[in-house]
């Protein structure tokens, strides 16, 4: 059975004083809830203060982008064995926020993705159209082909540390959010794709989330769709009760 993980991208807000309080305030309201991972993927600068207040829990702590070279002259970046010896759990790879706003490619974002995975993080790789893609009907096509080049050169063992995140553009912080039948549709088709990259019981091992506006309100009826095995949330990931809502929703 694959698992069901919820994971929030709180993106460049909260400082580390206010990361403190607010896993201290969550911990003991997810601490009975485990049928899904729970991570928060923080600023980098939040990391220790995170992975301090998040010991002893059952919430892991993630990252919001790793850079794909070991060391080196790169000023401003973060490697995985950094965030790796910090503590940090997952990564996300490839948000459309990055591709959009900081020239991620397909390419970089594969990069990333064996970067992380190498490291023995797990890559929380997104995928996902925008407005245009869809209305010219090309989401299937533009979907398949990130998650073909995001997965290019990963081994079906190393594909344990993936998750994918299908996440449409035009979802994100938008307050426009998928319906369960067309988050499950395009989440079905990532499914597909990796099961021709690699088998059957390999797509039916990787869990596939749905990103886009998720909230306390819309969570339950994502999460009961087949091919939907959880979140990655962002504003709704800000406020505790709102996520602890969406951890529930996942039971
Ligand atoms: C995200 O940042 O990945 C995201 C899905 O944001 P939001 O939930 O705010 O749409």
């Amino acid at each position: 059975m694959r698992k069901t993980v919820i994971a929030g991208n709180w993106k460049m807000n909260m400082t580390a004083a206010k990361t403190g309080e607010f896993i201290k305030a969550l911990a003991p309201e997810v601490a009975s809830m485990n049928n899904a991972d729970i991570v928060l993927c923080v600023p980098f600068t939040d990391i220790a203060a995170a992975v301090e207040a998040a010991n002893g829990t059952n919430i892991a702590i993630g990252a919001q982008n790793v850079h794909f070279k070991e060391n080196g002259a790169y000023t401003g970046e973060i490697s995985a064995e950094m965030l790796v010896e910090s503590g940090v759990k997952y990564v996300i790879v490839g948000h459309s926020e990055r591709r959009q706003y900081f020239g991620e490619t397909d390419i970089t974002v594969n990069l990333r993705a064996k970067a992380a995975i190498n490291a023995g993080l797990t890559a929380i790789i997104c995928v996902g159209e925008t407005l245009e893609m869809r209305e010219q009907g090309i989401t299937a096509e533009i979907v398949a082909m990130q998650t073909k080049v995001a997965l290019m050169g990963i081994s079906a063992e190393q594909l344990k540390k993936v998750i994918i995140a299908y996440e449409p553009v035009w979802a994100i912080g938008t307050g426009k959010v998928a319906t369960a039948e067309q988050a499950n549709e395009v989440c079905a088709i990532i499914r597909n794709v990796v099961a021709e990259l690699y088998s059957k019981a390999d797509a039916d091992e990787l869990t596939i989330q749905y990103g886009g506006s998720m909230n306390a309100g819309n969570a339950e009826a994502l999460l009961a769709m087949s091919d939907v095995d959880g979140g990655l949330i962002g504003g709704a990931s800000l406020k505790v009760t709102d996520f602890t809502a969406i951890v529930k929703a996942a039971q």
